[in-house]
């Protein structure tokens, strides 16, 4: 076969999984939505798909259900595999038959989520967030976490679980609206956010090389945990920022 046809296939398979894992990315917050279309509409107002800017940053956050009992932030993942990881640790695994491969924990992805979003309701100190991991039921969860990770089929469960009052329903109505104005998901361009968080993980690498703490800025220093050496924050406890050494 000529060198030129060979490429040409190869490009085509490479397009066809890109779109294919756009299309499973999609399908899967497909799915959320309208599970959470199904939640009572006089406690639970729900916000598909928005993107925020606070600051240097952007976050691009799945779903956002503002409730009598606070705000939800919801992020889906689509991977299939085992996937196992810690509350603080720095990257997950997804496990494939043998095949591993590291993903960045989403809890501190969506921690990173809820701390734009406090920012653009800094109106709003005292409500609380509550952080949902939602995984297709094509993995197998297998992580040891006090933040919620679960599958699509049990999140409106998940959600129902919490029941402590803590807005009115003015302030829901505030919140909703201002999310609402504020998102910038039409003028959204993803090539510039991704640019973004390169520079933001230049940044931290940086921060790291010259031993500072990429949240805070205070040293770094070594730490020894229970199961592993890592990379601590001087400023513990008031920051818990950690770095796992590989
Ligand atoms: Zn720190």
């Amino acid at each position: 076969m000529p060198i030129v046809l060979l490429l040409f296939f190869i490009s085509l398979i490479v397009l066809f999984k890109l779109y294919q894992a756009d299309l499973k990315g999609a399908i899967g917050e497909q799915n959320v939505s309208l599970r959470l279309r199904s939640l009572d509409k006089s406690k639970y107002k729900v916000i598909n798909n928005v993107v925020l800017q606070a600051g240097e940053y952007t976050s691009q956050i799945d779903h956002i259900v503002i409730s009598d009992y606070g705000v939800f932030v919801i992020e889906t993942k689509n991977y299939k595999g085992w996937i196992l990881g810690h509350e603080q640790s720095e990257y997950w695994t997804q496990v494939i038959f043998k095949r591993k491969e590291k993903l960045y924990n989403p809890i501190r992805q969506n921690l990173g989520h809820i701390s734009t979003l406090k920012k653009c309701l800094a109106a709003y100190p005292t409500i609380p967030y509550h952080s949902i991991i939602v995984f297709s039921s094509r993995a197998t969860i297998k992580v040891t976490t006090t933040t919620d990770v679960v599958y699509t089929s049990q999140l409106l469960r998940t959600i129902k679980q919490y029941t402590n009052f803590n807005l009115t329903e003015q302030e829901k109505e505030n919140i909703f609206e201002a999310i609402k104005a504020m998102n910038s998901i039409a003028t959204y361009d993803k090539k510039k956010h991704v640019q973004s968080i390169q520079q933001r993980i230049e940044k931290r690498k940086n921060a790291i090389r010259d031993h500072k703490c990429p949240q805070c800025g205070s040293d770094l220093i070594l730490r020894k945990g229970k199961f592993s050496t890592f990379l601590g924050c001087t400023h513990y406890p008031k920051c818990t920022h950690t770095i796992q050494l590989q």
